[in-house]
């Protein structure tokens, strides 16, 4: 049976200034999917993000990773959680007076690995995102692309399960955008599972993967093989 690897239950989300960001969505993405979630600028897909990783918590319903309701969880239980993700954001947010090798090898350090795990993973990953000949640059020598697979490296140095990435190719040339979500595949074809939020209608046309759609807060379409909008009303780009 596949596992669930991430299942929302009515969740609402209600900020401090009254704003709700969500009200009553509900999905769960399988173990090993690739899901799309698209909307307009503030449609609520960031707060999902956030509510994932426990920065913030919800106002009603629950959310559940690999079985455990993380609306739960204890202070000092949120950094085992958020062990099980990977993150990668648009702007790569490397640590830009280390270089390449280092930025993947301070992921892992962080998280407790040894010296001997760290010396065997950074090349593998480093590797698998194409940066080997890159592993003693710093990052300001990297082009935009190249920037954004060191923090890709970096964000499955650990193995995650799961794999979030909030509009990663939202600073890249189509080009090297359409390479990276080549890169993205390849790690869910491995079998880590990848929520990614984009704007990107080109890119979710191209891939046929799941969409979730976001609108004002609300889910208000979850398809498989879709396309990045369907009928009239598109959403808004930024
Ligand atoms: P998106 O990622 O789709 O652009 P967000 O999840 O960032 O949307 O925001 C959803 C709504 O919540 C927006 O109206 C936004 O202004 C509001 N919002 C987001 N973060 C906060 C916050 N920390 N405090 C108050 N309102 C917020």
């Amino acid at each position: 049976m596949t596992q669930k690897a991430i299942s929302f239950d009515q969740v609402y989300k209600t900020y401090g200034n009254g704003v709700e960001a969500l009200e009553n969505v509900s999905f769960s993405v399988d173990e090993g999917e690739f899901v799309f979630v698209t909307g307009a600028s503030g449609s609520g897909k960031s707060t999902m993000i956030k509510l994932l990783l426990r920065e913030i918590n919800v106002t009603s319903g629950h959310i559940s990773v690999y079985g455990e309701d993380i609306t739960q969880l204890t202070h000092d239980r949120i950094p085992f959680l958020r062990r099980s993700y990977g993150v990668v954001f648009q702007d790569f947010k490397l640590l830009m007076d280390r270089t390449v090798y280092e930025n993947v090898a301070f992921a892992m350090r962080v998280v407790g690995a040894s010296p001997a795990e760290i010396r065997r993973r950074v090349p593998d990953v480093l590797f698998l995102t194409g940066l080997t000949a890159k592993a003693k640059v710093y990052p300001s020598e990297l082009s935009g692309g190249e920037q954004q697979r060191v923090a890709i490296a970096r964000a499955v140095a650990n193995n995650p399960k799961i794999l979030l990435a909030d509009e990663p190719t939202g600073n890249l040339d189509p080009e090297i955008a359409d390479q990276i979500m080549d890169l993205f595949e390849d790690i869910n074809e491995a079998g880590t599972t990848v929520i990614m939020i984009t704007h990107a209608r080109d890119l979710v046309d191209r891939m046929h993967k799941r969409v979730l759609s976001m609108e004002r807060g609300c889910l208000v379409r979850d398809q498989q093989d879709a396309q990045y909008a369907s009928g009239e009303e598109l959403p808004h780009e930024d």
